[in-house]
């Protein structure tokens, strides 16, 4: 058995943890670790302190499935839809341009939900609060060292976090990726934004009709009214709402302090929607690596910076910066280790 590392508990690698048990079961033994508290990564699900509000979705909002996408991501789509962890989004999301034939789907448990479902598809030791540092080459395997000190011996790694944070790893990475492989890399680009989360109280009913909408403000880009978007308005739970901001605020916040830019995003959330009550939680989440801008040429779903031993990086970057994109890289991903295992 082979024993792969999936560096990154986000959408990729956790479809990747899942496929390959799917189709290499009796070939290798998945480990995934994430340097966060929890899997989800940029597909994060918020919750309260007080477990009488709903969640919010603090990064990706909804899925929207283009007629190619749908066809050629036909099982996933059935899959999640079967198990209920996508329903169809029919409900009004005002200032979108939606392409003929197009769909969209929201996650009604929140979208850290369909990262969950795949990590425990994958039966995979997943291990949160490991955050990589240094991969050294070790003859026919990586040694791996996480923030903490501690090392371990993987024959294949996957790296799914943002491209940044792959040319940040020290040890031999960077020895090891080509002239051409550092500059497609070097030229990938993301955007920012911070997003925050509102809770409230159970009595609260929005007098607004919409479930999400899009805003030209030069501070806030996009409005949800999270739990409703999700179909998840219930009584007894207080209503959630979440707000994006634009990607030149985001820019020119970026390394403020983040009560001070929460300062600068409630102001103006009240300013649009002046009826709003008073919440009785925010928190506040800055996205450095949101969406991807520039990806890697070609969209090749994936990159091997080496063959022996195996060393793939994958994610959104290397395709599209959305659902989609990352169930390509992640299948980009599966195929390359079945070549070569
Ligand atoms: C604000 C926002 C809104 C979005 N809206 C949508 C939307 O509506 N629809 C849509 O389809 N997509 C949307 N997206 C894009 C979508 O969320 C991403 O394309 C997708 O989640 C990327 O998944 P990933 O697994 O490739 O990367 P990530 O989710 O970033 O996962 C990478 C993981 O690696 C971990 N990690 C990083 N460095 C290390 C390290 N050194 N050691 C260990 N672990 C590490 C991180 O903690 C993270 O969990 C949005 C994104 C954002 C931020």
């Amino acid at each position: 058995m082979s024993r792969v590392l999936v560096v990154g508990a986000g959408l990729t690698g956790s479809v990747c943890a899942c496929l390959l048990r799917r189709e290499m079961a009796s070939k290798v033994h998945i480990v995934v670790w994430d340097k966060a508290r929890g899997p989800g990564g940029r597909m994060s699900t918020s919750r309260h302190s007080d477990s009488s509000c709903q969640s919010a979705d603090l990064g990706a909002q909804y899925i929207t499935a283009t007629p190619g996408y749908t066809h050629t991501h036909h099982s996933v789509y059935s899959e999640l839809l079967s198990l209920g962890l996508l329903q169809s989004f029919d409900s009004i999301i005002e200032g979108q341009k939606l392409s003929d034939g197009s769909r969209n789907y929201m996650t009604p448990r929140g979208t850290s939900s369909v990262v969950r479902h795949f990590l425990s598809e994958s039966g995979a030791d997943l291990v949160c609060e490991r955050h990589v540092t240094s991969l050294y080459r070790r003859g026919a395997s990586w040694e791996v060292e996480t923030k903490l000190g501690d090392r371990e011996r993987f024959d294949v790694v996957v790296l799914t976090m943002p491209v940044p944070q792959i040319l940040q790893l020290q040890g031999d990475v960077g020895n090891v990726l080509s002239v051409q492989q550092q500059q497609q890399l070097d030229g990938v680009v993301y955007s920012s934004r911070f997003a925050v989360a509102l809770f409230f109280p159970p009595d609260v009913v929005f007098s607004f009709s919409w479930s999400a909408r899009y805003v030209d403000g030069s501070i806030i880009r996009y409005v949800a009214a999270d739990s409703r978007k999700r179909n998840a308005d219930v009584p007894g739970l207080g209503p959630s709402l979440v707000v994006h901001t634009s990607v030149s605020f985001g820019l020119e916040n970026l390394e403020k302090d983040k009560e001070e830019v929460q300062a600068l995003i409630l102001e103006e959330l009240y300013k649009l929607l002046p009826e709003l009550p008073q919440p009785v939680g925010v928190k506040c989440q800055k996205w450095r690596y949101s969406q991807v801008l520039t990806s890697v040429p070609d969209c090749p779903g994936h990159m091997t910076i080496l063959d022996r031993p195996l060393l793939v990086c994958a994610g959104d970057a290397f395709s599209h910066s959305n659902f989609d994109g990352c169930v390509a890289s992640a299948r980009s991903v599966v195929a390359a280790l079945k070549a070569a295992l």
